[in-house]
């Protein structure tokens, strides 16, 4: 299984020196930001969505969503990234980082949203970070044209 991500274990005070109080509370203390003031809410680049305390690759922008919910919302996790466990209070369904543990959000599903799982994936922007796509590389345009790359001879 090459895409088995590594497992990231690191102690509280480990954690606590990489990522910000905010990203503590939220991923390490399943803390939930407040709604609508997620970076990437409203946020619809192309690239990947990584864990924010251990880098793995979570989500693609391809699964993104807007649901309106005020977080952002993905239809679908990157295979094998994404543990899923019900909340003490029996109503939600946790979503965690395989690799380090780390709390995402919440997974709902059934709202009747027009994407091919019918999930919501319900993430804290604090959770992620964005990795743009590699921007494609334009083929060579000067074959027989006078451009500069001819300039100087
Ligand atoms: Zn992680």
């Amino acid at each position: 299984m090459a895409s088995t991500p590594v497992s990231v274990h690191k102690s509280e005070e480990e954690w606590r020196a990489i990522l910000t109080p905010e990203q503590f509370h939220i991923l390490r203390e399943k803390g939930t930001e407040p709604k609508g003031t997620g970076h990437y809410d409203k946020f619809y680049e192309e690239g990947i969505y990584n864990c924010a305390g251990c880098g793995t690759p979570l989500y693609k922008s391809t699964t993104k969503f807007n649901s309106g919910c005020g977080w952002p919302a993905f239809f679908e996790g990157l295979p094998g990234t994404i543990n899923r466990s019900p909340d003490p209070d029996g109503r939600r369904t946790e979503i965690t980082c395989v690799a380090c543990g780390g709390h995402l959000g919440h997974v709902f599903k059934g709202e009747g949203h027009l994407v091919p799982t019918d999930e919501r994936h319900c993430v804290n922007s604090v959770s992620i970070k964005f990795v743009p796509a590699p921007a494609s590389t334009p083929a060579p345009q000067c074959g027989s044209c006078s451009c500069s790359a001819r300039k100087g001879n």
